[in-house]
């Protein structure tokens, strides 16, 4: 039976101090379940995780590493994915979906990176976001994964859904939904939080099936089931 603290929650009334308190608990208990969570893109560059992070839009990480070998082999460079066949590169990244959006922008980031910065991967988000194709949520990845720089929360479906269903945020907007969890989240845990959650909504919080039973934060989750 939900306790009288639960059932606020679960009417919206919990107040900032307690879902301050309430955070700091779901991290501390996510941390022990998930100490090193990090990308499930196989990388080993800036530049391989920005063209991996272009390619999971609307894919899956697995789909994307088994696509990765073979375009990074072959394009070992910014100069490379500047200088590629738009035709060609289509074929090759075809199975990740949406291939004539990314292969525009993968083209087109590399060409800037040629251009602005000497083909290789700036480390700021003001830099990053002017790159064509690569948003917010892209350059969260890149600074957080590879650069170690904590500037924001990476929010993707998964993120989303988990914060929403946590009742860590009301919005709806990634950018909102980003501002609500850093001003609940340490900084020094932005990015592992939201690899977290991903990993989370992956393997136990499944979208239209979550495994509340088995779910270490069940106990500080409004929208448990158990
Ligand atoms: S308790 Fe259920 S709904 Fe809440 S985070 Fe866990 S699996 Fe998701």
């Amino acid at each position: 039976m939900a306790t009288k603290t639960q059932l606020r929650r679960r009417r919206g009334r919990e107040s900032p101090t307690e879902l301050r308190a309430r955070t700091k608990k779901i991290i501390a208990r996510l941390a022990r379940a998930y100490a090193d969570a990090t990308s499930a893109l196989d990388h080993r560059s800036a530049l391989e995780l920005l063209v991996a992070t272009i390619l999971s839009a609307q894919s899956t990480d697995a789909r994307v590493n088994l696509v990765t070998p073979a375009l990074f082999a072959k394009y070992q460079t910014a100069r490379a994915y500047a200088a590629a066949d738009p035709a060609v590169l289509e074929q090759e990244i075809h199975s990740t979906g949406f291939f004539r959006k990314k292969t525009k922008a993968i083209i087109g980031m590399a060409q800037a990176l040629v251009e602005r910065h000497g083909g290789e991967v700036p480390d700021t988000m003001e830099a990053l976001v002017q790159l064509p194709g690569v948003g917010r949520k892209t350059a969260n990845v890149v600074l957080g994964t590879w650069f170690h720089k904590n500037e924001g929360i990476a929010v993707d479906t998964h993120v989303h859904r988990l914060a929403t269903l946590l009742g860590l945020t009301k919005e709806r907007q990634p950018e909102k939904i980003e501002r609500d969890l850093m001003a609940l989240v340490p900084r020094a845990r932005w990015t592992w939080f939201s690899h977290t959650l991903i990993l989370h909504g992956r393997r136990v919080c499944i979208a239209r099936r979550p495994r509340c039973e088995v779910c270490v934060v069940n106990r500080l989750c409004p929208s448990s089931r158990v």
